[in-house]
Order: C-alpha cells, then sequence, then structure tokens
C-alpha cells in the first residue's frame, strides 16, 4: 500500500490497528507532507518497533526512471515508472526572475492517469491510448518528489496544473482526493487557489466540480468554435457540444464567481485566422472568462503545425478587440518533449 494514498482518517485508523497512540499519526503526516520524508529511517521521532511497521507500506509509489532539463535549465521532465511497469510524466517549470531569488514562480504539472482515453488528435498522451487512473496517491506522490527535489534549493512549488497526462474529470474521485490532501493545512497546506485543472469539456463533471464550489481554477480545452471542427480534433465533442460545454461554464462561473478559461492550441491555418478567433469571441461574450493561447507543440503523431508568432499576436489581437482577454503562453521545455500534450512523447517512441 502507497503511504500517500492514506488520507489522515485512514492513517490514523491504521495506526489504531497497531495499537499505536493517536498522535502518531499526526508526526507521520507532518514527516510525510512537511519535511517530505520518504522511508521510514527518516522518521527519528518514532519508536523503531513502528519505524519497522512503516517499512510495509511504500513510501515512493514509482521510480523516477528518466530525468530530463531543458536546454535553458528552467524545465525539468521526470518519467515515472509504476510498479505495474506503466509510465508516467511529470514537469516543473521555473519563472524566475532571476536565477537565484526565492520569488519567481515554480509550476508543477502533474499527470491524473497513465494515457488518457479521449484522444485528441493532436495529443501525445492521446495518441497513445488510455492505460489506467492513477490512484490518489500516485498523484499526490509526483508533488511530493519534486517539493522535496526543491527543497535541497530551499525553494517550493508554487503552483500545480493538472495538465499533464490524462483527463482529471475522467478520474474525479482520485483527483479530488489528491487535491484535498496536498491542501490539507496540517500537512502540505497548498491553497486550493494555486490548483488548476485542466479538462476535455466533460460536461457533468464540471456541473459537479462548480456544485461542490471548489477554489481551485478551471481551465476548459476548447480549440474549436464550431463543432465540426472541434469533432475533427477532440472526438469527445461527439458526446459533448461546444455549447453544452459553455453552459456548464457559465453554470460554474455562477456558482463560484470564478473566471474560466479556455485553452486554445494555435494550429497553423485550422485555428488561428482572424474569422476563427472572431467567431470564437462570439461565442464566449458575457461569460467571465480568459483565452488561453499557446502555439501547437509537434507530436509523432498529427501534421498540424504551430502558428507563427506574428498570426498569434492577430489572433490575440482580434480576440480582445471583440472584448475577450486573452493571453499567448510561451512554449516550454519544446526540446525536451515536455511541451502541453507532448508527454509520453518518450514513450512512444521507446
Ligand atoms: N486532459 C486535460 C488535461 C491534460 S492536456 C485536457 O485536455 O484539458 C493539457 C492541455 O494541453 C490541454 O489544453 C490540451 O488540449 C493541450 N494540448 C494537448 N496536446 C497539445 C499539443 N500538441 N500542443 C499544445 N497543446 C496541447
Ligand atoms: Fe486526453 Fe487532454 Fe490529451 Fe485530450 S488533450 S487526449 S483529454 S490528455
Amino acid at each position: 500500500m502507497l503511504i500517500y494514498d492514506l488520507d489522515f482518517s485512514a492513517l490514523t485508523n491504521l495506526l489504531k490497528e497497531w495499537n499505536e497512540p493517536a498522535y502518531r499519526a499526526k508526526q507521520i503526516w507532518q514527516g510525510l507532507y512537511q519535511h517530505f520524508y520518504h522511508s521510514p529511517e527518516q522518521f527519528t521521532s518514532l519508536s523503531k518497533p513502528l519505524r519497522e511497521k512503516l517499512n510495509n507500506l511504500d513510501f515512493a509509489g514509482f521510480n523516477p526512471s528518466v530525468v530530463q532539463d531543458s536546454s535553458d535549465g528552467q524545465t525539468r521532465k521526470t518519467l515515472f515508472k509504476l510498479p505495474d511497469g506503466h509510465l508516467i510524466e511529470a514537469v516543473l517549470m521555473r519563472y524566475d526572475p532571476d536565477s537565484n531569488s526565492t520569488k519567481g514562480r515554480r509550476t508543477l504539472c502533474i499527470s491524473t492517469q497513465a494515457g488518457c482515453a479521449m484522444g485528441c488528435v493532436f495529443c501525445a498522451t492521446g495518441q497513445m491510448g488510455f492505460k489506467r487512473h492513477l490512484t490518489s496517491g500516485e498523484i499526490v506522490a509526483q508533488v511530493m518528489y519534486y517539493a522535496r527535489l526543491l527543497k535541497e534549493e530551499d525553494l517550493t512549488v508554487t503552483n500545480i496544473v493538472l495538465m499533464g497526462m490524462g483527463e482529471p474529470f475522467h478520474n474525479y474521485d482520485n483527483t479530488m482526493a489528491a487535491i484535498d490532501r496536498l491542501n490539507d493545512a496540517d500537512g502540505y497546506n497548498f491553497g486550493a487557489r494555486r490548483f488548476t485543472i485542466s479538462t476535455v469539456g466533460l460536461v457533468p463533471a464540471i456541473r459537479r466540480f462548480a456544485d461542490e464550489k471548489r477554489q481551485v481554477n478551471l481551465a476548459v480545452s476548447l480549440h474549436a468554435a464550431d463543432d465540426a471542427s472541434r469533432v475533427e480534433m477532440m472526438p469527445i465533442n461527439k458526446r459533448y457540444k461546444i455549447e453544452e460545454v459553455l453552459d456548464a461554464c457559465e453554470y460554474y462561473v455562477a456558482q463560484t464567481s470564478r473566471r474560466v478559461t479556455f485553452e486554445w492550441a494555435l494550429i497553423h491555418g485550422v485555428n488561428d485566422t482572424p474569422e476563427v478567433a472572431k467567431k470564437l469571441a462570439a461565442r464566449l461574450r458575457g461569460l467571465m472568462c480568459h483565452v488561453n493561447a499557446i502555439p501547437l507543440n509537434p507530436t509523432a503523431g498529427y501534421h498540424g503545425e504551430a502558428t507563427d508568432r506574428q498570426r498569434a499576436q492577430i489572433f490575440k489581437e482580434t480576440l480582445e478587440q471583440a472584448g475577450i482577454p486573452c493571453t499567448i503562453r510561451m512554449r516550454r521545455g519544446i526540446d525536451i518533449q515536455a511541451g502541453c500534450g507532448q508527454l509520453a512523447g518518450s514513450v512512444l517512441s521507446t
């Protein structure tokens, strides 16, 4: 059993079964989530027999099998091998005002599934298909791995985006359990507002998420302004049409008073023209939202090309003139296949 799969009450129950006093649970919880201990020997305040019992639990969940740094040193991708052999990836992106500063942002992009069932044609994870859901502990373990690494530099993770491999809303319960565990005030205490969940647009899950009124940010991958274009890129659009997705987003905004982000991979000649921008703006009018556009990252199984800087700028300006705020995001970690949607690229080619 992976120790990160236990929530606090499960850990408390386990210690009760072991006839240990209740305060031990708190000590272990703090060891895990505040000191990032990753082996029983590190829990020096515990008795030796208890440390030996802890040896029956798994403290890792996976082995980091490949670690790659981008040439500018600002992006690190780690490929983890799960006990059943599946591979997942997590990417750390540093945005430091200067390299010695602790003030910068360090955004961690984590996976929620091995592979993905949604089959978006431009996405490397979609191209590999679905392997399995990650447990909540396997999601948490990715964060602990990087938290530990950054601690060596006296740094912390500042933002977590669930934009690695997989569709978080297809693995809803485990994803939310992981967020709750990381959010726990007596543990890692990572603020809800510093998480962003990205979804392909599973309408019932968006509504459920809205009803739960979490403070977590929501991003919805749109990529097209009409159903005929979207269905060619994203098979899920057969089930949930753009209109339904936007209705669910409106419901989310109404329930939470939070802005929704739409993600848009700019593909040359496909969805990057001023006409498309105008159509998109017309559909989004009146919704409290923001568009995050990123030039497509190349993947082995898709022939589309990235939009160049100039066309991207025109797309942004067209949207903004129509009243929709838009940011063009920089592509990061392209040289190590760590860009959005590129994860698992290395898996496919081995
Ligand atoms: N399954 C979720 C989250 C993981 S994908 C989702 O689809 O939203 C994270 C983001 O990367 C999504 O917005 C997705 O559409 C985008 N993406 C996938 N492949 C991409 C590519 N090749 N280039 C740029 N963005 C891509
Ligand atoms: Fe899955 Fe997201 Fe990739 Fe689509 S873009 S295949 S939903 S990971």
